[in-house]
C-alpha cells in the first residue's frame, strides 16, 4: 500500500510520501536505543511536565489536527474534534497517575526471609507500535502516553493512509520538550515491519488492526521472544431484553453502530433482540438509521461520512452481497450511493444464517445485523457465537440478567445499559481472536515494564 493521503470524500490523492530507506530506518532505531539509555533515568516530575506540555499543545491545535484526520480518513469533523479532546484527556490522565501506577509494590518481607522485599516497575526500551487509521490519533496516543510516562521510548509505524497524522504525532512530543528520540514516526510499509521487529534494539511491540496483521506481528515477535499486545477488532453483540429502556436502547444502538462511519473495533455490530420487543425495536432502529445524513464529513450536520479506503468500502459491499445472495433481508440501505468518494449507505439486515460470511466476520462500516431471540440463553449463545471477544453490550434493568451477562459474555468489556467506549480509567482489550493484553488504566502502563522482584537481606 502506497504511503499517501487520499481524501476518501473525493477519492483524490493529495500527497504521497517515500518510505524510509534502510539507512534512514537504521538511524532512527539507533537514536531510539541511544535515547533510552538516558530517558529511562528521567523522573516522573520531568516526564509529567513534558506530557502536560504536549497535551496543552495538542489542545491548542485541536481544529487543525481534526481537519487533517477528516481529510485523511473521512471521519466527521465533529467526531475528529472529540478524538483530539479524548487524547488530551488521556495524556493528562497518565501525566497525573503514572507515578502512582508504577510505584513499588511492597511484599511480605518476613515471609521470604528478607529485611525488605518489593516489586518495582522499570521501563523495557524501544517499543514498536503498529497502528491503524480508524482513530489515527487516539489509537497511537493510548500507546504513546503510558509508554512515555513509564520511561519507554516509542516507534510508531502508522497505517499508510494517515501519513500526515503520523508525522504530526512524531513531532508533537519533541515540540513539547521530550528529547527527540523518545517518540519517532517511522514512515514505512507493512513489509518493513518484520525487519524492525527482528532488530535487537526493539524490545516489544503493540498492534491494533486486523487479525492477519496481528498474527504476523505476534509470530515474528514470538520467535524473537519479545512481548506483544494485540488489539484486533471485534464483532460486538448488543443485546436488548424486554425490561430495557427501549428509547435509550434504540438511540444508543444507532450511535454504537455508525460511530466513526461504522469503522470501530468496539462498534456494536450484531443486534440481538428479545422477541417481546423485537418489532418495536426494529421499527424504531430502522427509522433512525434511514434518517441518518450521509455526506461530506466536514459538514457539521453530517452523521455518516465515507469509509476510509476504497478497499474497505468494496469489502463491506461484498459482505452484504454475500448475505443477500444467501437469503438475508435488507431492511434499509444495502447499496453504494451514486456519488464520488467511498460512501456506503447505512444498512440494517436480518434473517442472517451461520453460512453467511457476516455471521462470523467483522462488518467494518455502517452495517447492522439484526437477530431475534426467545430468551437469555439464546441471546448469550448467539452473542458468544463469534471468534472475536472484544466488547459487548446488554440492555436490561433486571439485576439477575445483568449479572448473567457480566458473568457469561465472552468479551474483554461488558457494558450494561450503555455502549462500549474506551476510557483512560478502565482496562481495554479483548479475548479470543480479538487479541490479548490490555491498554489504558494502570494495567495498560504496566504491559511494557519489567516487573523486577527486589529482595534485600
Ligand atoms: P490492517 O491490519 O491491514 O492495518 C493496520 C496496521 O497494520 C497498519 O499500520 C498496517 O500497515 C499494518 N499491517 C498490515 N499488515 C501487516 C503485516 N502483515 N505486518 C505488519 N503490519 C501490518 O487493517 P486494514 O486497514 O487493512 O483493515 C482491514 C480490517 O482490519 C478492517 O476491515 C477491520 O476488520 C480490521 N481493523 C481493525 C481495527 C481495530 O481498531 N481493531 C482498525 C483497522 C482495521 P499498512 O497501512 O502500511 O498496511
Amino acid at each position: 500500500m502506497a504511503i499517501a493521503t487520499i481524501n476518501p470524500t473525493t477519492g483524490e490523492t493529495l500527497k504521497t510520501f517515500e518510505p524510509l530507506s534502510e539507512h534512514e530506518l537504521d538511524e532512527r532505531l539507533a537514536l531510539a536505543a541511544a535515547e533510552f539509555t538516558t530517558y529511562r533515568t528521567t523522573d516522573f516530575k520531568q516526564r509529567t511536565a513534558w506530557m502536560q506540555s504536549a497535551a496543552d499543545l495538542l489542545e491548542s491545535e485541536q481544529e487543525q489536527v481534526a481537519r487533517m484526520m477528516t481529510t485523511e480518513m473521512g471521519k466527521t469533523l465533529v467526531e475528529a474534534r472529540s478524538e483530539v479532546a479524548k487524547c488530551v484527556k488521556g495524556m493528562r490522565f497518565y501525566a497525573d497517575h503514572a507515578e502512582a501506577f508504577l510505584a513499588d509494590e511492597p511484599a511480605d518481607a518476613p515471609a521470604v526471609g528478607a529485611r525488605r522485599a518489593y516489586a518495582r516497575y522499570q521501563p523495557l526500551g524501544p517499543v514498536l507500535a503498529v497502528m491503524p487509521w480508524n482513530f489515527p490519533l487516539w489509537q497511537a496516543m493510548r500507546f504513546a502516553a503510558p509508554a512515555l510516562m513509564a520511561g519507554n521510548v516509542g516507534l510508531l509505524k502508522h497505517a499508510s493512509n494517515v501519513p500526515q497524522t503520523a508525522l504530526y504525532l512524531g513531532e508533537l512530543f519533541a515540540r513539547a520538550g521530550f528529547p527527540p528520540g523518545c517518540f519517532q514516526t517511522l514512515l514505512i510499509g507493512s513489509d518493513q515491519v518484520e525487519r524492525v521487529l527482528r532488530d535487537p534494539r526493539v524490545v516489544a511491540a503493540t498492534l491494533t488492526g486486523s487479525e492477519p496483521a496481528g498474527r504476523s506481528v505476534a509470530a515474528i515477535a514470538g520467535s524473537e521472544v519479545k512481548a506483544t499486545v494485540l488489539e484486533l477488532g471485534g464483532s460486538d453483540p448488543y443485546v436488548v431484553m424486554p425490561s430495557a429502556d427501549l428509547d435509550g436502547a434504540v438511540a444508543t444502538a444507532v450511535t454504537a453502530r455508525v460511530q466513526n462511519n461504522g469503522q470501530s473495533c468496539i462498534a456494536a455490530k450484531r443486534f440481538i433482540v428479545h422477541a417481546d420487543v423485537y418489532e418495536d425495536f426494529t421499527d424504531r432502529f430502522v427509522a433512525r438509521i434511514e434518517a441518518l445524513r450521509v455526506g461530506d464529513p466536514v459538514d457539521e450536520s453530517t452523521n455518516v461520512g465515507p469509509l476510509a479506503t476504497e478497499q474497505g468500502r468494496d469489502d463491506l459491499e461484498m459482505l452484504v452481497t454475500d448475505a443477500v445472495v444467501r437469503g438475508a433481508r435488507v431492511l434499509c440501505g444495502g447499496f453504494t450511493p451514486d456519488r464520488p468518494g467511498w460512501f456506503y449507505q447505512p444498512t440494517v439486515i436480518t434473517d442472517i444464517t451461520p453460512e453467511m460470511r457476516i455471521f462470523k466476520e467483522e462488518a467494518f462500516g455502517p452495517v447492522a445485523s439484526l437477530y431475534r431471540v426467545g430468551n437469555i440463553d439464546e441471546a448469550l449463545a448467539l452473542a458468544n457465537a463469534t471468534d472475536f471477544g472484544l466488547g459487548s453490550n446488554a440492555w436490561t434493568t433486571d439485576e439477575g440478567e445483568q449479572e448473567r451477562f457480566i458473568a457469561d459474555l465472552e468479551a474483554g468489556i461488558v457494558t450494561v445499559n450503555g455502549m462500549v467506549v474506551s476510557y483512560p480509567e478502565l482496562p481495554f482489550g479483548g479475548i479470543k481472536n480479538s487479541g490479548y493484553g490490555r491498554e489504558l488504566s494502570a494495567h495498560g502502563i504496566r504491559e511494557f515494564c519489567n516487573l523486577k522482584a527486589v529482595w534485600i537481606g
